[in-house]
């Protein structure tokens, strides 16, 4: 298999200074309550307070800050239905980029407005009979546009990495760190700043119970691709990981778990009500695997990634009424 070089931990703390001063330096929060519940110490790195409201926006800077000037004056193209389109959209904008993202017809009104409200030219298809992927490369292809995946890229891996090296250095060593998990961009390079920050930490992806393809495919020695699956956490919807997540995934993550709906909508009442803070279904994937290990961490030091908070009021209140 020819996989192009991995990224590595040098290139998290590159991505790191290129954010610098864009990205926010998330708060890291605790809770007696949290910490009473578990019979742990729980560090949350509060992503859902980034801007545009989720750790993409590291990635997608990151990556976007490395462009040329030929890849500058034709522009970024990504598909995307959710946060990485927003991310990219805003990153092009503070970088003076053109960025045109393939969305959906059907995707949330508000979510394609939003992508346009950070300048975003987007492109709509119909997900039923139209392929986004080749819709992106054939825009990438004919306009000179460079594409920009939402996991699978080294710059975007190492963006993500940043929340986890900013954790570091605010708490010190973890026992125990636990991270949603989609496509796997956000775990590669949480994994490949504990690694080097704190190399006894046992990293866990977290991914949704109804499409655990990341936790088959850790478990089996190779990608395994399942259908779109049905769960409200709509950020780590994935289908497969990549080629280069899941290399980083097999080599430095300890083991990939995974958390039902009812726990995820639990977690969300539990951070308003105790919390005061909105988190996205997918946002509560850690928090709800670290609930679910209580036993296993008592004593321990355990960090958890809240990666985003975008989910509109009526959803999260319906969700929280079911
Ligand atoms: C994209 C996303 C994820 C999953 O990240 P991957 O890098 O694809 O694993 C998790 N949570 C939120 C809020 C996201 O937007």
């Amino acid at each position: 298999m020819n996989l192009p070089p991995l990224p590595d931990f040098n290139d998290v703390r590159a991505a790191a200074n290129r954010i610098q001063g864009q990205a926010h330096r998330t708060p890291v929060i605790t809770s007696r309550t949290v910490n009473e519940a578990l019979g742990a110490e729980v560090f949350f790195k509060c992503e859902n307070l980034q801007r545009m409201g989720a750790f993409k926006f590291r990635g997608a800077f990151n990556a976007l800050s490395r462009f040329d000037a030929r890849q500058r004056s034709a522009g970024v193209v990504a598909f995307s239905s959710g946060n990485h389109a927003q991310a990219i959209a805003l990153s092009a904008r503070i970088l003076g980029i053109p960025a045109t993202i393939v969305m959906p017809q059907d995707a949330p009104a508000a979510k394609i407005a939003a992508t346009r409200g950070y300048g975003g030219n987007v492109v709509l298809y119909d997900r039923y009979t139209e392929d986004r992927e080749q819709i992106g490369r054939d825009l990438a292809q004919q306009h000179g546009m460079t594409l920009i995946p939402p996991y699978n890229h080294p710059d975007v891996i190492a963006g993500q990495g940043t929340a986890a090296l900013e954790l570091f250095e605010e708490v010190g060593a973890l026992d125990a760190l636990f991270v949603p998990l989609g496509g796997g961009g956000l775990i590669s390079g949480s994994a490949l700043a504990a690694r080097a920050m704190a190399p006894d930490c046992r990293v866990y992806g977290v991914e949704p119970e109804a499409g655990n393809d990341a936790q088959q495919s850790f478990r089996s020695g190779s990608i395994v691709h399942i259908d779109t699956p049905k769960t409200i956490a709509d950020g780590a919807q994935t289908q497969h990981l990549g080629d280069l997540t899941f290399a980083i995934i097999r080599r430095d993550v300890d083991d990939v778990l995974t958390a039902t709906d009812a726990e995820l909508v639990d977690c969300m009442r539990f951070a308003a009500e105790r919390l005061k803070m909105v988190f996205e279904p997918t946002g509560c994937l850690g928090f709800a695997a670290a609930r679910r290990m209580r036993n296993e961490l008592a004593g321990k030091r355990v960090g958890v990634i809240i990666s985003g908070g975008n989910v509109d009021l009526d959803r999260f209140c319906a969700l929280l009424a079911q």
